[in-house]
C-alpha cells in the first residue's frame, strides 16, 4: 500500500519533471521535479512513523529521528543553489541566498533536526541505531561532525572546485545559502552550550533547602485537604526561628515539626502544637526567648547524656577514668582510640582495652555484670573527644 504511493508519486513527479524539463531544456528542473517527489516520499514516511512512535508513546531516540531529518535538510538547502524551481532570491541585495525552495523544503527539516541534535546531548540516554545502542551524548558529538564535516566538504567544492559541477549540472545561484549558514551555527552552539558547557541531567544536590522543599511537596501531596492552611503556618514558623537564631534553636525547631507531624492524624491536637509554636514565634520577634530557646536544647541534651552517665551517686572525675587503666581519657593522647561503656553500670574503659578483656572475660570488670555477647561483638564506640566532652558536661553541673 505504502510502496503504491510512493511509486506513484515518484512517477507524477518524474513526468512533471521531464515536461518542465524539456521545455525549460534545464536538466536543474528535471531533477528538481524529482527531488521534490522524493521530498514527499520521506516526509509521508517520517510523519507515519511519528504516528506509530506516538502510539506506543516511545521516544524517537531512534537513527531514523536523529540522522535522517538533519540530512534532508542538509541536501535540500545545499540543491536551493542548483534548483530550477523557486530560484528567486527573497534577500535580494544581499550576499546571502534565501529562496522559497529552502525555506519550504529545507527549513522544517533543519528545526527538526537541530531539535533532535539537542535531544542527543539534553535528553537521550541512547541513541538507538538498528538493534545497537549509543552513548546520547557520544551520538551527538558524531552527528555534530557528521554535520560540519558535510556543510564545509560542500563549500569548499562549491567555491574552490566548482568547475567540476560545470560539465553536467550548473549551479544557479552562488551565494551562500541562509538556512544551510544557519544550520552551521546553530550545530555549533548546540555543541558547545548543551555538549560541552552543561553537565547533563545531573542528579539534584542534597542540600538542605533541596530535602526540606522536597518533603514539603511530598506533604503536600499526601496531606489531606482541611489541613492546609494550618501546616503553612507551620512552614513560616520553621523559616522564621531558622533565619532568626541559628545554632542550638535548629534541634529545636526539629523536634517541634517531627512531633507535629507524628501527630498530624488529630486535628485537634495538632491545632494545639501549632498555637504553640506560633506563640514561640511571637516571643522571638519581642525578643524575650533567649531564655526559652536556651532551655529548651539544654533539657534535650540531659535526656541524651544520661545514657553516659556512670551508676554512682556522688560523680567525681574518678567515675570518668577507664575501669582498666585508670586513667581519665585525655584527648591528643588517646586520640583514635575510643570509649566503650558498660552497659550495666556505664563505667567507661578504652575500646581497645575493653575488647582485650572480653576475651577473657564476659563479665564487666568493675561490676561483674555479664556483658551481652552481641555487645561484645559491636559495641557502641563513643568518640574520645566526645567523651571528655560528655563527662566535662557532668562535671561542670555538678558543681
Ligand atoms: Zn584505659
Ligand atoms: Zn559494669
Amino acid at each position: 500500500m505504502v510502496k503504491k504511493y510512493n511509486s506513484v508519486i515518484l512517477l507524477i513527479s518524474l513526468i512533471i519533471g521531464l515536461i518542465h524539463g524539456i521545455i525549460t531544456i534545464s536538466f536543474n528542473v528535471f531533477l528538481s521535479w524529482l527531488l521534490i517527489g522524493i521530498w514527499l516520499i520521506l516526509t509521508i514516511k517520517i510523519i507515519k512513523n511519528t504516528k506509530r512512535y506516538r502510539e506506543f508513546n516511545s521516544p524517537h531516540n531512534t537513527a531514523f529521528f536523529v540522522v535522517l531529518p538533519i540530512f534532508i535538510a542538509i541536501f535540500y538547502t545545499i540543491w536551493s543553489n542548483f534548483t530550477g524551481l523557486l530560484v528567486e532570491n527573497l534577500l535580494a541585495d544581499s550576499s546571502l541566498y534565501l529562496s522559497w525552495w529552502s525555506l519550504v523544503f529545507g527549513l522544517p527539516y533543519a528545526i527538526y533536526g537541530s531539535f533532535s541534535l539537542h535531544s542527543c546531548f539534553r535528553k537521550y540516554d541512547v541513541v538507538y541505531l538498528g538493534t545497537k545502542s549509543v552513548n546520547g551524548k557520544r551520538f551527538g558529538y558524531i552527528m555534530v561532525f557528521l554535520i560540519l564535516f558535510c556543510i564545509i566538504f560542500y563549500w569548499i567544492v562549491f567555491y574552490v572546485a566548482d568547475d567540476i559541477f560545470e560539465d553536467f549540472l550548473s549551479p544557479i545561484n552562488f551565494s551562500v545559502d541562509l538556512i544551510l549558514l544557519l544550520m552551521f551555527i546553530s550545530t555549533i552552539f548546540i555543541m558547545i552550550i548543551y555538549g560541552f558547557l552543561a553537565n547533563r541531567r545531573s542528579l539534584p544536590e542534597l542540600t538542605r533547602a533541596y530535602i526540606t522543599r522536597r518533603a514539603n511537596r511530598v506533604d503536600q501531596i499526601t496531606r489531606p485537604q482541611p489541613v492546609r492552611r494550618s501546616t503553612r503556618q507551620r512552614e513560616r514558623v520553621h523559616t522564621i526561628e531558622r533565619t532568626r537564631t541559628p545554632g542550638p534553636t535548629r534541634i529545636d525547631t526539629r523536634i517541634s515539626r517531627s512531633t507535629s507531624r507524628s501527630l498530624r492524624t488529630s486535628p485537634n491536637r495538632q491545632t494545639q502544637t501549632i498555637r504553640a509554636s506560633t506563640k514561640a514565634t511571637t516571643q522571638t520577634s519581642s525578643g524575650k526567648t533567649k531564655k526559652t530557646s536556651k532551655t529548651r536544647p539544654t533539657s534535650t541534651r540531659i535526656i541524651n547524656l544520661n545514657k553516659y552517665k556512670p551508676k554512682t551517686t556522688a560523680l567525681s572525675s574518678e567515675d570518668f577514668k577507664c575501669i582498666f587503666c585508670f586513667q581519665l581519657p585525655n584527648f591528643p593522647q588517646d586520640q583514635g582510640r575510643g570509649i566503650i561503656l558498660c552497659p550495666n553500670c556505664r563505667y567507661p574503659a578504652h575500646a581497645d582495652e575493653f575488647k582485650d578483656w572480653l576475651g577473657s572475660s564476659n563479665l564487666c570488670s568493675r561490676c561483674s555484670a555479664r556483658i551481652p555477647t552481641n555487645y561484645g561483638r559491636n559495641p557502641r564506640i563513643i568518640s574520645v573527644k566526645n567523651y571528655i566532652l560528655i563527662y566535662k558536661d557532668f562535671l561542670r553541673k555538678k558543681r
